[in-house]
């Protein structure tokens, strides 16, 4: 099935802010004089299109920076060919040591604030917030119903990410944009912990009722509603959740 969330296609969530949206995402920001680039893709034969792209929304303007979300293949592709064609710097967690606080890489015009926000998804998960503008880029910690810890789930995990949605969603950006797939807003980010907590509060009491892992995976625990039309939900992510949530419980960690 093709998605049209799977479609390339340029969107322009604010002014001077553009998102190249489809399965992988890849943003630019006019700082005035010239360019900051969140996360480069996985295939770096996208790369004319991209330049071009940036080229032609921005008049031409220098990439000055290009800042990876974290530095898994599929966000990081473009990140030589941005250092050939501009010598752009590469800032990510192992390119710099960003501050607790954050690091502004914006310009006086428009401040881009790059804050580590680790261990939701990998190690060196940061954030890119655009204050004024109200858009978050928040990489692969928002997976449009995906728990973004690939590896088993425990309690601390649960509890950690829980933690970093609050701080995200405090920051009450209009706009978000994750890793891959559509954008969407605060209220998306909201809707998922919740969903977080009350999967582990309906696997705990499956469990409580005798269900096995396989009761649980096969009937009793289905995907909300209001989140059928989240971006691939019914397609697998919802059962890979139930799957890690109720190995967790199992186990005895959450
Ligand atoms: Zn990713």
């Amino acid at each position: 099935m093709t998605d049209a969330a799977d479609t390339p296609k340029v969107l322009q969530p604010a002014p001077g802010i553009w998102v190249r949206q489809e399965i992988d995402n890849l943003a630019w920001i006019d700082l005035g004089e010239d360019v900051l680039v969140v996360d480069a893709l996985e295939q770096a034969t996208c790369g004319p299109e991209v330049l071009a792209a940036i080229a032609e929304t921005t008049g031409g303007k220098r990439v000055r920076t290009v800042v990876n979300t974290h530095t898994h293949y599929d966000h990081v592709a473009l990140n030589g060919l941005f250092v050939e064609q501009f010598g752009a710097e590469i800032v990510n967690a192992r390119t710099r040591d960003l501050p607790a606080d954050g690091l502004d890489l914006g310009s006086a015009s428009r401040p881009v604030w790059v804050r580590p926000m680790p261990d939701c998804h990998t190690p060196e998960d940061c954030i890119v917030h655009l204050p004024d503008d109200g858009v978050l880029f928040v990489g692969d910690i928002f997976g449009w119903g995906l728990i973004p810890w690939d590896r088993p789930l425990d309690r601390a995990k649960a509890n950690h990410i829980l933690a970093t949605y609050e701080q995200l969603a405090a920051l009450k950006a209009a706009t978000v944009v994750p890793g891959h797939g559509p954008l969407c807003g605060t209220a998306e980010l909201l809707r998922w912990m919740r969903y977080f907590t009350e999967l582990i509060a309906a696997v705990r009491a499956a469990r409580a009722d005798g269900a096995t892992r396989r009761e649980i995976r096969d009937e009793s625990i289905a995907p909300p509603p209001d989140m059928a039309s989240w971006w691939r939900f019914l397609q697998w992510k919802h059962e890979d959740s139930v799957k890690k949530v109720s190995q967790a419980i199992v186990r005895g960690a959450l």
